[in-house]
């Protein structure tokens, strides 16, 4: 059981103002883990004059100094990187190895890529008789989902940390674990006080605080579409620069020249990934209507060899989803497609027998989906996939770009100038062609309801930076 009760604010560990406590919810046993501090607004409002005062330095460091301390944090945490995979192995219910790989390994990507990117990024640039300088944003509030939760947290923090901001992270109350093993390695690196604060607590009342602070001059925020709409609100009334990662709904298009079979595998792992709780999930698959048949066939093989199990079972391919209300969500999704009459192939939302402890859901596979069914337009967040047939290739276009969504997608083709071509007509902030990997350098974010902003690489360095211009 780990309890935190104090958080880290102006460099120290501080008793928070608010008094209750958050239970945090192993998401395999359903058994107690820790308890982290309920904040109020006044946890809020110390975090961010800490990060204020704060920011009158920082942001006048160097590149190179700040360069220096991202290191020595990524040395921190490289340290911890099993401890950390466990942590978010029981938070959110990733199998253990995944986790220690996925959860814990990609944050350390984040750090080394600042860390390249600052070596050599330029600050200032000449136009005519202008200097054009590149300053930081200011404070930031970084507010975070719990399907990642450090790799959210870093794909935040990173980049402002190393534009010059201070911030405040406030994580999901879903997983706020990991969160104080960053920042005890913060405070191990010798950051100086103020540059990093760490709040917890629900969305309503710390989150809603931070975005409401006239001293907040940015909110970068990951999460729903609901709760972005409410942050980008609040953020409004005092003009603060706001960087959105929402839902999506995320199409994978295998035209009528792919490997049936390669693509159908490919998707079916997009969507089921971490069960199926990424925000970039392709959880639609658009087949030709005269492949769905062998489509249907292949992805039910790929779902049913998806082990289910615990995050401490070395067999689980699939652990189960964060929580019970997560859970009882994917289930009503699951039953309203069976009663919008999609066909469902494999899966279903009853309790896997094997497993009666733990928010599980069986990998989940619907054939004949139409794209007009709540299944095939709203973010479901579970192992739950839907296959939408398609007559022309325009149709299949105007599918994907068929809902509020637009955060990713994919294309598959034995032509790449083919799927490129289809590629450019989506409307995502992403398209994965024929199953390219994930790159952290390149930018990631949403098109339409997905949001705006961008995450990691040289694009995410420049949400967190204003720019100046000097007339001579
Ligand atoms: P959520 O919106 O419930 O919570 C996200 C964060 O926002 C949490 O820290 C929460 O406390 C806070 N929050 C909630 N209401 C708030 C409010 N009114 N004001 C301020 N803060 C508030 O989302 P979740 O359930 O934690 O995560 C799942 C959602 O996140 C999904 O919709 C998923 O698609 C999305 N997501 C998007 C991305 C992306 O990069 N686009 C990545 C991961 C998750």
């Amino acid at each position: 059981m780990i309890i935190r009760d104090k958080f880290y604010i102006d460099g120290a560990w501080v008793t928070p103002v608010g008094t209750g406590t958050l239970d945090v919810i192993d998401a395999s046993t359903e058994e107690v883990m820790g308890r982290v501090p309920d904040g109020v607004e006044a946890d809020a409002n110390r975090a961010v004059e800490a990060a204020a005062r704060a920011f009158e330095t920082w942001g006048q460091a160097t590149a190179q100094e700040r360069r220096a301390l991202l290191m020595k944090l990524r040395e921190g945490l490289a340290a911890r990187i099993d401890e950390l995979g466990e942590i978010m192995a029981g938070e959110v219910g990733m199998p253990l190895a995944m986790s220690k790989n996925i959860q814990a390994g990609l944050p350390l990507v984040s750090i080394d890529n600042f860390v390249k990117i600052l070596a050599d990024y330029r600050f200032e640039e000449r136009i005519e008789n202008s200097l054009v300088v590149k300053e930081p944003v200011g404070v930031v509030a970084a507010i975070t989902p719990w399907n990642y939760p450090l790799h959210q947290i870093m794909a935040k923090i990173c980049p402002a940390l190393a534009a010059g901001c201070t911030v405040i992270v406030k994580p999901s109350e879903v997983a706020p674990l990991a969160a104080f093993v960053l920042a005890e390695e913060v405070h191990r690196a010798g950051f100086p006080p103020g540059v990093f604060n760490l709040i917890t607590g629900v969305g309503p009342v710390a989150g809603e605080a931070l975005a409401r602070h006239p001293k907040v001059d940015m909110v970068s925020f990951t999460g729903s579409t609901r709760a972005g709409k409410r942050v980008a609100e609040l953020a409004a009334q005092t003009v603060k620069r706001v960087a959105l990662e929402l839902g999506g709904k995320s199409a994978s298009i295998i035209l009528e020249d792919a490997d049936i079979e390669d693509a159908v595998r490919g998707t079916v792992n997009d969507c089921y990934f971490n069960s199926g709780q990424t925000c970039s999930a392709h959880t639609r698959m658009l087949v030709p209507r005269t492949a769905h048949a062998r489509a249907a066939q292949k992805a039910k093989e790929v779902a049913e060899s998806f082990t289910l199990g615990q995050s401490a079972d070395p067999k689980a391919k699939l652990g189960p989803l964060i929580s019970r209300t997560q859970q009882e969500r994917v289930r009503s999704y699951i039953r309203k497609g069976i009663e919008e009459g999609a066909e469902l192939i494999t899966g279903g939302a009853d309790q896997p027998d094997n497993l009666p402890k733990g928010f599980f859901v069986k990998p989940t596979v619907f054939g004949n989906v139409s794209p007009d069914m709540t299944i095939a337009q709203e973010e479901i967040f579970g192992p739950v996939l839907s296959i939408i047939p398609y007559d022309t290739e325009d149709e299949a276009v105007e599918i994907a770009n068929g809902t509020v969504y637009g955060l990713s997608s994919g294309v598959w083709s034995s032509d790449e100038n083919h799927a490129r071509r289809v590629a450019r007509r989506i409307r995502a902030g992403q398209v994965v062609i024929n199953g390219g990997s994930f790159n952290m350098m390149a930018p990631f974010g949403g098109y339409k309801q997905s949001g705006h902003g961008r995450e990691h690489g040289p694009y995410a360095l420049d949400e967190y930076l204003q720019t100046k211009s000097l007339q001579m």
